[in-house]
C-alpha cells in the first residue's frame, strides 16, 4: 500500500484562531493548493495526485476514523488484484490504487453520530453524505488530482455532480466499475454491527447475481481469478495491515491539528456548497483556485476547463463593469457585497446576489478572494420543492420511470454524443404490451395499472449500467441502450422479452401476460426521430408476426454497420490545413522522420502519396486527458506535387493536405482545435513551411 510518515508540516493558524473564521480555513485550502502548485518531483505518485496531499488526505481518513482507512487499503488491494487480472499497466494500477484509497474520503467531514449510525440512513441522512462525497471531488479538483482518478472517485457514490445525473443515467469508466466490485466485495466480506460477514463464495454469488444491473460481468469474473490466483492472500496478512495503516498515523501534535483543518475544511465546503448556488476561489496571480459543482451546473464550466487557469469575470457575468468586486475585495481587503447579472448555462441572463470575501494568510495579506453566488430571488428551501416539481415534470407518476418528453431529452442527449463518436452506435427498443386492453377490460383498470408498474419493474431489473428506460405512451415503454449496437441490443431486448413472459405478473398465476418489441440501431443520416420510429416500425412488425415476438429494422445490411465514416458526419471535429513546404520532395521523409522521432509519433499506414500518424496515447478510460500526451490525435497527410511554374527558377514545392482529428473524446471542440493547431504547427516548423 502506499504509505507515509505522518503530515508533520506547521499546523499554520488552526489553533490560534477561532473554529469557524471562514478566512482561515479557506486560506488552509489555499495553502494546499499552493503546495501542488511548487511541487516536482520525479515520483511516479505525482503524475496521479501531489504526493504530500495524498499524505495529508490518508492521514485525515486516519485521524477521522481508522476503519474506513483498512477498508480502503483493502479495496485499493482488490482493485489492483482485478486491475492485473484485466492486463493493466503498472501506471493505471497505480490510479485505481490511489483512487480506490481516496473513494471514501468525503466522511472526513462527518460527524460520529451519522458515520456509525447502527440503523439505516434516513433520505435525508443519505443525501447529507452524498453532498460530502462532493466537497471530496471538489477538492481533489482545486488541488490538480488527475481528472481520470477524479471521475473515478466522483461515479464511486453514484451520482456525476456537474450534470446531477444518476450512475443508472452515465456510462461508467471501467475504473469506476472495478472500484464499484471491489468496493462491494470488500464490504461484502467484512463483518458489520447488524449481520456477520459473508463467506469469499457467499460474496461472489451475490455479485454474479447483481452483475446483469449493477456490476460489471467481466469484472466480477477477474475478481474471481484474482481471488483464486492466491495472490489475493495480501489480504489475509493482518501484520502489513496494521503496518501500512499506522504508516498514516498523524504523530505529533501539529500533525493532528493538521488533520482537524482538514476535518474542518471539509465541513466548511459543505456548508458553501449546501447554502449557495455556486462558489469559487481566485488567488493572487487571478487564477482559479476552486469550482464548485454548482458553479460548474450554473454556468456550465466543469471544473477541469477552469481550475488553475486566468480568472476573467466574463466568465460568469455578460456585462463587466470596472469595478469588479474580486478586485475591490483584494485591494480594499473588504467582503464586497454586489449585484451581478450572470449567465446562466443558457446563457440567460439572471439577477444573483454575490459575495467576495477575501481570504488572509497568517501575516494578514490578502492571499485569494472566494466568491459565493446566491439566486436573489429563490431561497434554497424551496428548491426542495422545485426539484419535486422537476421529478413531478419529468417521471411518469404510475411507474415511476422518466416520461416521453424526459425520454426524448436523454435520446437528443446519447444521439449528440454519438454525433462526436459515431464509431460508438446506440440502440433504442420499443415494447408495447400485448392485448393490453383486454386485461383492464376483463380484470379491471385496477389490475391493468398493477400489470404496468410491475412490467415497469422488471424491464429495469433486466438493464445493463447506463440504460434508461420510459414510459412513452398508455402500455409503451422505451429502453435507450448507450453505446449498444444491434446484435446485443436485440439480444438484450429479447431477454427482456422472456423475462415478462415467464414473469408472475400482479401477483396472479392464471395472469399471461407477454409483450411485442421493435429495435433499431442509430445510422447515418438520422435523427432522433427517425431512430425511435424504425424501432416502432419494428414493432409494428413484431405484432403483425403473431406478438411476444422481437423484430429489428435497419434501412443497411447489418455487416456495413461498423464501417461507416466518422468524417461525412462530424466535420466539427477536423481539423483541416494545407501546408506548402519547400522541401524537396526527396527530403520530405527525413524532415517527417525528424517530427516522428522527436514527438513519439506512431506511424499508422504508409502510401506512397499518403501518411497517417498517430501523436499521444488515449487514456485507459475514454476520455482525453489534460496533457498533451494524453490527447491523442490521428494526422492524415496526402502529398500533392505543385506544378512548377517554368518561369520561376527554384525547388518543386508539395503540398500537404493535412487532416487532423482526435482519437477519442476530448471534452470540448475548442480544445481539440487548439491541440490541433499546435500540432499543425509543430509539424510545419519541421517541414519548414510557410
Ligand atoms: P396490442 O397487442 O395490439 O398492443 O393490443 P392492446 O390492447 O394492447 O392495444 P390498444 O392500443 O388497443 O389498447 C391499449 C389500452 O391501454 C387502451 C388504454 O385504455 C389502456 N391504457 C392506457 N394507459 C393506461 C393506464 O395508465 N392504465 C390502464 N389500466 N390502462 C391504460
Ligand atoms: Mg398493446
Ligand atoms: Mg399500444
Amino acid at each position: 500500500m502506499l504509505s507515509f510518515s505522518s503530515a508533520d508540516s506547521p499546523a499554520t493558524s488552526y489553533l490560534n484562531s477561532h473554529p469557524m473564521e471562514s478566512s482561515r480555513i479557506l486560506n488552509s485550502l489555499v495553502e494546499i493548493v499552493k503546495t501542488v502548485e511548487g511541487a516536482a518531483s520525479n515520483n511516479p505518485i505525482d503524475e496521479i495526485i501531489n504526493s504530500q496531499v495524498l499524505r495529508r488526505l490518508l492521514s485525515a481518513t486516519y485521524f477521522r476514523d481508522i476503519d474506513t482507512l483498512k477498508h480502503s487499503r483493502r479495496v485499493g488491494l482488490i482493485s489492483v488484484g482485478i486491475g492485473s487480472r484485466l492486463g493493466w499497466e503498472s501506471g493505471d494500477l497505480r490510479l485505481i490504487e490511489v483512487a480506490s484509497l481516496l473513494h471514501d474520503i468525503g466522511k472526513i467531514g462527518i460527524p460520529d453520530h451519522l458515520l456509525h449510525k447502527p440503523g439505516k440512513l434516513s433520505p435525508d441522512e443519505a443525501d447529507y453524505i452524498t453532498t460530502h462525497h462532493r466537497v471530496a471531488v471538489e477538492l481533489l479538483q482545486a488541488c490538480r488530482v488527475n481528472p481520470d482518478l477524479i471521475d473515478i472517485v466522483a461515479q464511486a457514490h453514484g451520482v456525476d455532480f456537474e450534470t446531477n445525473l444518476q450512475n443508472h443515467e452515465i456510462v461508467l469508466s471501467l475504473g469506476a466499475r472495478i472500484l464499484a466490485v471491489s468496493d462491494a466485495y470488500e464490504a461484502l466480506t467484512s463483518a458489520k454491527p447488524y449481520r456477520p460477514a459473508f463467506s469469499e463464495k457467499d460474496a461472489l454469488d451475490i455479485l454474479h447475481d447483481q452483475s446483469e444491473k449493477n456490476f460489471d460481468r467481466n469484472v466480477v469474473a477477474a475478481l474471481e481469478r484474482w481471488l483464486k490466483s492466491g495472490e489475493a492472500a495480501v489480504l489475509d496478512d493482518e501484520s502489513a495491515a496494521e503496518a501500512a495503516v499506522r504508516a498514516n498515523a498523524p504523530v505529533s501534535d501539529t500533525a493532528k491539528a493538521n488533520m482537524g483543518s482538514i476535518c474542518q475544511l471539509f465541513q466548511y465546503l459543505h456548508f458553501l456548497d449546501g447554502l449557495y448556488d455556486a462558489f469559487y476561489i481566485v488567488d493572487e496571480s487571478r487564477r482559479v483556485v476552486t469550482w464548485s459543482a454548482g458553479a460548474a451546473r450554473l454556468f456550465g464550466f466543469p471544473a477541469v476547463d477552469l481550475i488553475g487557469h486566468p480568472w476573467h469575470r466574463s466568465i460568469v457575468a455578460s456585462s463587466t463593469g470596472k469595478d469588479d468586486p474580486i478586485e475591490i475585495a483584494f485591494t480594499e481587503a473588504k467582503p464586497q457585497c454586489h449585484s451581478l447579472k450572470l449567465k446562466d448555462d443558457e446563457g440567460t441572463d439572471r439577477e444573483f446576489d454575490v459575495q467576495a470575501v477575501p481570504i488572509f494568510n497568517d501575516n494578514g495579506k490578502v492571499v485569494a478572494v472566494a466568491e459565493l453566488v446566491c439566486d436573489g430571488n429563490q431561497s434554497k428551501k424551496h428548491r426542495g420543492q422545485f426539484r419535486k416539481l422537476q421529478l413531478a415534470a419529468t417521471h411518469d407518476a404510475l411507474t415511476g420511470l422518466v416520461n416521453r418528453g424526459e425520454l426524448d431529452e436523454k435520446i437528443k442527449q446519447v444521439f449528440s454524443k454519438w454525433e462526436e463518436e459515431p464509431t460508438i452506435p446506440f440502440s433504442i427498443v420499443f415494447l408495447d404490451i400485448d392485448h393490453f386492453k383486454s386485461i383492464n377490460d376483463q380484470l379491471s383498470h385496477a389490475v391493468g395499472d398493477r400489470v404496468l408498474v410491475d412490467i415497469a419493474r422488471f424491464i429495469q431489473d433486466e438493464l445493463y449500467s447506463g440504460e434508461i428506460v420510459g414510459r412513452y405512451g398508455g402500455e409503451e415503454f422505451v429502453i435507450l441502450c448507450p453505446e449498444t449496437p444491434l446484435e446485443t441490443a436485440l439480444e438484450r431486448a429479447d431477454r427482456v422479452r422472456r423475462a415478462i413472459m415467464n414473469a408472475k405478473i400482479a401477483s396472479r398465476e392464471e395472469l399471461s401476460v407477454t409483450a411485442s418489441f421493435g429495435v433499431s440501431q442509430v445510422e447515418i443520416g438520422d435523427t432522433p426521430e427517425s431512430v425511435i420510429k424504425r424501432a416502432d416500425q419494428a414493432l409494428y412488425d413484431a405484432k403483425k408476426s403473431g406478438r411476444n415476438k422481437t423484430c429489428h429494422r435497419a434501412t443497411r445490411q447489418l455487416k456495413e454497420l461498423p464501417n461507416f465514416g466518422r468524417e461525412e458526419i462530424n466535420k466539427q471535429w477536423v481539423h483541416r490545413v494545407e501546408i506548402v513546404t519547400c522541401v524537396a520532395s526527396s527530403m520530405l521523409p527525413t524532415k517527417l522522420k525528424g517530427y516522428v522521432h522527436d514527438n513519439m509519433a506512431k506511424i499508422i499506414h504508409v502510401k506512397e502519396d499518403a501518411l497517417l500518424l498517430q501523436v499521444g496515447a488515449p487514456g485507459l478510460f475514454g476520455g482525453w486527458g489534460s496533457k498533451p500526451d494524453r490527447q491523442p490525435l490521428q494526422i492524415h497527410i496526402e502529398f500533392h506535387d505543385i506544378p512548377k511554374n517554368d518561369k520561376v527558377a527554384g525547388t518543386q514545392k508539395v503540398l500537404l493536405k493535412t487532416t487532423v482529428e482526435p482519437v477519442g473524446r476530448p471534452s470540448k471542440n475548442s480544445i481539440f482545435q487548439t491541440r490541433a493547431m499546435l500540432v499543425v504547427e509543430s509539424l510545419r516548423s519541421y517541414l519548414i513551411a510557410d
